[in-house]
Formats: C-alpha cells, structure tokens, sequence
C-alpha cells in the first residue's frame, strides 16, 4: 500500500473529514484536519488548500491525499457534519485563511 494511500485511510476511519453547514444558507464548507492543520478541501471543485495540492498542480497533478480523503468521505458517508449559522461564516472563512 502506498504512502498516500494509508494516510487517506487513517484520516477517512478517524473521521478527519468535517463538512461545516451554514443555515439557513446551507452553504457548505469541507475540510480535512491533519497534523495540527486544518486544510480547505473542495471534493466537488477538486480543490485544497495544502502546499503538496498547489505544488502538484504546478506539475500536472490533479490531487493531494486530503482531496482524495474527503472524495472517499463523502461517498461512504464517514465525515463529521458541524451546523454553524451564517452570521459565523466570514469569520469561519477568515479562520480558515489565516491558518494557511
Ligand atoms: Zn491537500
């Protein structure tokens, strides 16, 4: 099994994957908690945030272990789901960003 592949495995049993709902807006947020970071994962955009995501697409690679973590998630149903209200969302956002 490879590198990658393990470490979707661990974070996708140890339910690393959150989806952040807003209300009533139902604007939805995913993220994928590492090693002391938080990282902004678009699964339907095909999107993170991390620096191996942002160097891979440099070179023509179209995902992270994170990407692929909240694909799976998502499928089989196994992410954390956290309500939040909209009036959170910006501060949420800027939470996020500021992590980076
Ligand atoms: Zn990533």
């Amino acid at each position: 099994m490879s590198k990658d592949s393990e470490r979707v495995e661990s974070i996708v049993s140890e339910k690393r994957v959150k989806l952040h709902v807003f209300e009533s807006s139902q604007r939805e947020i995913w993220t994928v908690v590492g090693k002391g970071e938080e990282y902004w994962v678009d699964p339907m955009g095909k999107f993170c945030s991390c620096l191996g995501f942002y160097f891979g697409t440099l070179n023509g690679k179209v995902s992270c272990y994170h990407l692929k973590s909240a694909e799976i998630a998502r499928k089989e149903n196994k992410f954390e789901k956290i309500f939040f209200s909209d009036t959170e969302f910006s501060d949420f956002l800027y939470g996020l960003i500021c992590d980076l």
